[in-house]
């Protein structure tokens, strides 16, 4: 992220928030600002997360990011066994992912640090599912506090037949399983809603995504690395911070407007068809399958 852009969020948008995740389309590790942002946040008590595949969380990393205050690292590792985890994530190292997070652990006990605390992220589709309640071990065995499970969305057609929508019973079957784990180790576990389950997840999220409001418009906003400012991340920019100030963007007509029609009857067209968890209807095929 340019110097410039930096300056204007630590002006105009450091001082007013309360948490910052700082994530993108790539691993933050690889950037700097990431630890000048870190830096200004733990200045003015404002909570962080980063998200990471950790490939790149060497000793040096694990060390700065221990030091940085950051509140919460998401790990992203999708798999148990070493070929599963390589044919999810080509040209990564399972080995050394999970040295670095021991590295990681090392020095938050040498600094007596409880932060960051550490989420494992895991995309579930048919290739990983039966790894998942090994996975919940896993997390445990690395001292994580929580694992968060999304099904995989397929947006390349050669990635179809990974798709859980089409394994609904074992989908069912493993979360149930990792669920049960999660429960008897202390993980903090958050899955999607089951297939066709009429007393849990599955429909109460239908029900609920009737009356799902999304608060994004007020609470969030999302700054990009050219300084573009977007609601969420499947809208698009309101306003760039090196034309316009925070201030002039958050009040403008892009934003008003969309505050009063979010949530009304008649809704933006992106948020009419809003990918965001809460609306998802598990058993809508439209939900795994994008393309
Ligand atoms: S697209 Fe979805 S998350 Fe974004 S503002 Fe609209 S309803 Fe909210």
């Amino acid at each position: 992220m340019p110097e410039d852009v930096i300056e204007k969020i630590k002006k105009n948008l450091l001082p007013y928030i309360s948490f910052c995740d700082l994530v993108g389309c790539g691993d933050p590790l690889i950037s700097e600002s990431l630890f000048k942002i870190l830096d200004y946040c733990s200045r003015l008590n404002v909570k962080t997360a980063t998200t990471t595949n950790g490939l790149m969380l060497n000793e040096t990393n694990a060390k700065r990011l221990v030091k940085s205050n950051l509140s919460v690292l998401h790990i992203s590792i999708d798999a148990v066994k070493d070929r599963t985890y390589r044919e999810i994530r080509v040209g990564s190292n399972f080995d050394r992912v999970i040295e670095n997070i021991k590295c990681l652990n090392h020095y938050k006990k040498q600094y007596k640090k409880e932060n960051p605390v550490l989420s494992l992220e895991f995309v579930a589709m048919k290739k990983n599912i039966e790894e998942l309640p090994e996975f919940i071990h896993l997390a445990k065995s690395l001292d994580a506090q929580s694992v968060n499970v999304m099904y995989l969305a397929v947006s390349d057609e050669k990635l179809r037949e990974e798709s859980l929508y089409y394994y609904q019973e074992s989908s069912n079957e493993n979360f149930k399983k990792a669920k049960n784990l999660a429960r008897a180790l202390g993980i903090e576990l958050t899955l999607p809603g089951l297939f066709n389950d009429n007393n849990g997840n599955g429909s109460k999220r239908k029900e609920q995504s009737k009356r799902f409001e999304c608060h994004y418009p007020w609470t969030f906003t999302f700054i990009c690395q050219n300084g573009d400012v977007i609601p969420c991340c499947q809208m698009k920019a309101m306003g760039n911070l090196m034309k316009k100030s925070f201030r002039e963007i958050w009040n403008g007509k892009g934003y008003r407007e969309l505050r009063e029609g979010v949530n009304s009857s008649e809704p933006p067209e992106t948020c009419s068809r809003c990918a965001h968890p809460s609306l998802q209807d598990v058993n809508n095929i439209k939900t795994h399958i994008l393309i």
